[in-house]
């Protein structure tokens, strides 16, 4: 096709386009009648004086369009605009289907983001930001894995899950070991076998050599892996073997809910409590929530699983909307943990003065009885937000904001400060509940215990997984390897080794301060923290078979007295989220209720705060009607968490109200308001934030 200026109605088709391009309208081109084009068709089209990939949408009556908005101006005009020419189709030809056509129009205003944006993560993998080639994950021989019948408990939720041919979501609600991913090997081929696909998402660290050998074994030739750190000819040789229907069970972590899988029949997220479903920029969405968007468009079975259900989740289980199951035995015999809570405010008169201050004597006595037997220590340490959280050293005590409920983080050594609503207090020398001890920042790492642990156990090996650490699958793969094999003795890390790990040797699991995780600013604080303890518990002595084998699991704390530990204790999870969904049912919080989180940045801190408390006008004004009936709540403008970063400062504004307010439209709305004033400050919605830090 060539480029042309001037249309002629006679030879010509005028199509609305979604431009992959940072703007919400679509903009009109030109081609001719001839042209095999058709809804759905990715093209490649002028924009500036550069070109884009678009896809286009409907067809537009000629005479009225020359009052459309264009890419030359964006606001209706009369004035006679040119239009451009389609230059060509794009990707051989490639058509978007109508489903997920559908799917994207939903997420993109659902989450608030450019259609054309959300539409482009669907067109293949050519030409992207190339990575450094890496060791293919799972490339080792394939171990063969034993497929067990399934036990009756594990049957039952197959067969009822197998005959929903239809939409619906089910919650596999099974401790670690109880079998889960056994049934989900057998539902897969069980829909294969009728001609179908199957798409398995977990979290990308999950995505270990273990669990890819047991799924390749099961359907030899006809997995493809999709994960971020594969060379772009993996990736698009991956991608194809889906998209022509090749591999028919595609793995990997959320961003594979981008390639279009044509006979898709399944969908099963594992670990679907984690939080790294949620991606964090960009286009903000909850692989998880977009799945299920994405299973209801196809009319298709979504299976979640987890043995530490999300409270959302299981709320919903609760309410009939969601099937529900339960697995509360382990598949093969299985001792558990003997599971302990060390006070940290108790003074141990006999501990050795070389002990460094974070360990406990009790935690020192039993590692060394662990090492001594050349089994394997594993210490935790959730680091998230750490330096800034203030405790008092005598009674634990630990600043809350009197509005919301979470946590104050210290800021200039002096001022405690909500990053909810703004709300502060200075810090006081003396604690303001025993009004003895002292407030003290904390500011544990785990490098810090690293080293302490080489002058502590100079003959023990030592290896250390964290985002310092780690930042590759591949680095991950190698220190797991070396565990297996036992050449390591002692793994000191943060969350990343809690998920899906399985060692055999793994004797004491370790918490070094539990209490970190607890008082993050975070009102899923509590969830977060108690699905640590309960996957990293679950990490201990798994394979234990005989009561003296069992494994070991420490907790230190300053709060002993907090309800998350008790439930770890008696390992009832169900107790804890029974408990927790009254708390946020009381407070509005998620599921109860909805959030979304505007994120302001700027070079110029005025500038900053002037456009946060001009979104705060135009936040209120849109959402006035809202205020009663859906208990809308404008929380700030506030300093966001981590204020200043990589220069730019941040400002944060928030919106909580019930489950049923439109907050999508409010916020488009007022994003569309706001962006009439120009202004150097960027703004960025997040609809149901994870993570409001
Ligand atoms: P989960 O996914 O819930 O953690 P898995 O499916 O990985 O559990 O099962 C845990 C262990 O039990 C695995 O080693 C698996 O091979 C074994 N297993 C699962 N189901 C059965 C069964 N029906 N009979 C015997 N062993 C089983
Ligand atoms: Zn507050």
């Amino acid at each position: 096709v060539t480029s042309q200026n001037s249309f002629s109605p006679s030879s010509e088709i005028l199509w609305d386009i979604a431009i992959a391009a940072p703007f919400h309208h679509l903009l009109t081109y030109s081609a001719p009648k001839e042209f095999p084009i058709q809804r759905g068709s990715v093209v490649k089209v002028p924009l500036r004086n550069s070109y884009r990939y678009g896809v286009c949408l409907q067809k537009t009556p000629h005479p009225e369009l020359l009052t459309k908005p264009s890419e030359d101006s964006p606001e209706p005009s009369s004035s006679k605009v040119q239009i451009k020419a389609i230059l060509d189709l794009a990707f051989n030809g490639l058509i978007v289907s109508e489903e997920y056509l559908k799917w994207a129009f939903w997420m993109s205003e659902y989450y608030v983001y450019p259609l054309g944006l959300v539409l482009e993560s669907l067109f293949p993998p050519l030409n992207r930001v190339q990575s450094r080639p890496r060791k293919k994950i799972g490339s080792k021989e394939n171990p063969s894995y034993q497929k067990w019948p399934l036990n009756p408990e594990q049957d039952e939720i197959f067969n009822q899950i197998r005959a929903h041919h239809y939409f619906g979501v089910h919650l596999i609600d099974g401790v670690t070991g109880s079998g889960k991913t056994e049934i989900y090997l057998e539902l897969f081929e069980f829909f294969l076998r009728e001609g179908g696909q199957g798409l398995f998402m977990l979290p990308e660290i999950s995505l270990t050599p273990q669990m890819l050998n047991r799924f390749s074994s099961r359907f030899p030739e006809e997995v493809a892996i999709l994960h971020s750190q594969l060379t772009p000819a993996q990736r698009i040789s991956q991608w194809q073997k889906v998209t022509t229907g090749s591999a028919k069970v595609l793995i990997g972590a959320r961003s594979c809910l981008f390639c279009p899988i044509p006979s898709l029949k399944l969908i099963i997220i594992d670990e679907e409590h984690d939080s790294s479903f949620k991606q964090d920029s960009k286009l903000r969405y909850h692989g998880k929530n977009a799945a299920i968007m994405l299973g209801k468009i196809k009319n298709i079975p979504v299976v979640l699983g987890s043995a530490t259900p999300s409270l959302e989740s299981w709320v919903l289980a609760q309410g009939s909307h969601y099937h529900y199951y339960s697995l509360k035995k382990k598949a093969k015999a299985h001792t558990g943990p003997r599971i302990e809570i060390i006070d940290l405010k108790k003074k141990e008169s006999l501990r050795p003065s070389h002990l460094p201050s974070w360990m406990s004597h009790q935690l020192y006595k039993e590692m060394t009885a662990v090492l001594e037997k050349k089994d394997q220590v594993a210490l935790f340490l959730n680091r998230r937000g750490t330096a800034s959280t203030v405790f008092c050293d005598s009674c634990g005590f630990c600043h809350h904001c009197p509005n919301c409920d979470v946590t104050l983080t210290l800021h200039h050594k002096k001022m405690l400060l909500c990053h909810y609503c703004g709300y502060q207090e200075s810090l006081q020398k003396h604690c303001p509940s025993c009004k003895v001890g002292v407030s003290k920042p904390y500011g544990l790492g785990t490098e810090q215990i690293e080293a302490d642990l080489l002058l502590l156990f100079p003959h023990a090996r030592l290896a250390r997984i964290d985002r310092d650490e780690i930042t590759h699958l591949s680095q991950l793969e190698d220190v797991i390897t070396s565990i297996e094999k036992r050449e390591i003795d002692i793994l000191i890390g943060t969350q990343m080794i809690a998920k899906g790990l399985d060692f055999p040797g793994l004797r004491l699991v370790g918490f070094v301060l539990a209490d970190i995780g607890l008082h993050t600013p975070d009102f899923r604080a509590q969830e977060k923290s108690c699905q640590l303890l309960f996957q990293m518990a679950g990490r201990s002595g798994r394979h234990a078979s005989r009561a003296e084998d069992a494994g070991q699991v420490l907790i230190q704390t300053y709060r002993p007295s907090n309800t998350v530990f008790e439930k770890v204790v008696t390992q009832d999870y169900s107790s804890f989220l029974e408990e927790e969904k009254l708390r946020r049912s009381e407070l509005s919080y998620p599921p109860f209720g909805r959030i979304a989180l505007f994120i302001l940045e700027s070079k110029k801190q005025k500038d900053l705060e002037e456009r946060a408390f001009h979104l705060k006008k135009l936040v209120s004004f849109s959402s006035k009607k809202y205020i009663e009936t859906f208990k809308l709540q404008i929380l700030g403008p506030a300093p966001s968490p981590i204020y200043k970063m990589n220069n730019t400062f941040r400002y944060q504004l928030i919106i909580k109200a019930d489950s049923k307010v439109p907050l999508s439209k409010i916020c488009h709305w007022c994003l569309q308001q706001i962006s009439k004033v120009k202004s150097r400050v960027t703004i960025y919605v997040d609809i149901d934030p994870q993570h409001l830090i």
